[in-house]
């Protein structure tokens, strides 16, 4: 089996090229690789398609600086939707499948209950709002197809949320954490795993293609995220230099974004699970696991 993975240096996209190595023949693009990986390039793309032939596309790849969206829509459209719906074409042409990664940044975020995949969506930005184009495109393209939208992803490798607060933990005495956005911090390694599991009975069953919430189980907020990350940094290495004795709740106003963040980011996973028989662990383990390495 041949599988295109486009994103490759991405948090998600660096785990898919440990977890899809052992399905096949791996072709691991990002927007510097010839054959053309570049998703500003989405005629070229579809050209690489065409060239390559593979049984699966996966694209990993996406414009995700949210903030940064608001003010480059046209680009956060052609990475975010254009990109997609070309490689959806190809994919649909060639007989290929499409894993693409999808957003609860595609809900408005309202009420307390876990959003399912056919509720309404209503993006609050230019994240979202492209993102769900994204979607649509892939699903109106006759392509077989499988869209995982996630939430709050972390990776060891890189820049994360968790790593922040431990520096600014060890930095200040008192730290202000937002409390009113509620959703699960989900590993890009389990969206990985998940996804190989996910292509391999897809392949054998094709009645699976379609849209899927994929996150860790259970919810918390980014304060309730960074409390549990610094008292379990703090148990397994008491001898670095904490300073912060409080972590205040802030509501979202104490952070003003050019983005509007949904308050409900809670997805509910149940489809996922009962489709290919997957259990999706609690976002404590995967932070736990996280700090482990990283500490
Ligand atoms: P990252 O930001 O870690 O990775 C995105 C990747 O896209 C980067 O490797 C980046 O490359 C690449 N990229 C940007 N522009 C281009 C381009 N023109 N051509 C090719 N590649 C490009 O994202 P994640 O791994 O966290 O996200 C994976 C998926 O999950 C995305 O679809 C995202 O929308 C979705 N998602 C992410 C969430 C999160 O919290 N991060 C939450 C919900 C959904 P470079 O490094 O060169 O810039």
């Amino acid at each position: 089996m041949k599988i295109l993975l486009l994103g490759k240096n991405g948090q998600v996209g660096w785990e898919l090229q440990r977890s899809l190595a052992p399905l096949g023949e791996l072709t691991a693009l990002d927007r510097h690789s010839e054959p053309c990986g570049d998703l500003s390039r989405p005629e070229r793309l579809a050209d690489t398609v065409r060239a390559l032939r593979p049984d699966v596309i996966v694209n990993a790849a996406a414009h995700t600086a949210v903030d940064k969206a608001e003010s480059e829509v046209d680009l956060a459209r052609t990475l975010n939707a254009t990109a997609p719906a070309a490689l959806a074409q190809a994919a649909a042409e060639t007989g290929a499948w499409l894993v693409h990664y999808s957003s609860d940044y595609v809900f408005d975020g309202s009420g307390q209950q876990p959003w399912q995949e056919d509720d309404a969506t209503g993006p609050l930005g230019v994240y979202g709002q492209t993102k769900l184009e994204g979607e649509q495109a892939i699903g109106t393209s006759g392509c077989k197809h499988l869209i995982f939208r996630t939430s709050w992803v972390y990776a060891a490798r890189g820049g994360n949320f968790a790593r922040t607060m431990l520096r600014l933990a060890q930095e200040r005495e008192r730290l202000t954490v937002i409390d009113d956005q509620r959703g699960a911090p989900t590993g890009a390694d389990l969206i990985a795993d998940v996804t190989a599991h996910a292509i391999r009975a897809a392949l054998q069953q094709p009645a699976l293609s379609g849209l899927y919430h994929l996150v860790a189980s259970g919810e918390t907020s980014w304060h309730g995220y960074a409390s549990h990350a610094i008292a379990c940094a703090r148990e397994s290495r008491p001898d670095l230099a904490w300073k912060v004795d409080e972590i205040a709740r802030v509501p979202t106003s104490a952070f003003p974004t050019p983005a509007k963040r949904p308050l409900n980011s809670r997805l509910n996973t149940h489809k996922l699970q009962q489709a290919f028989g997957l259990t999706l662990p609690h976002w404590q383990r995967g932070v736990d696991r996280l700090l482990a390495e990283i500490l």
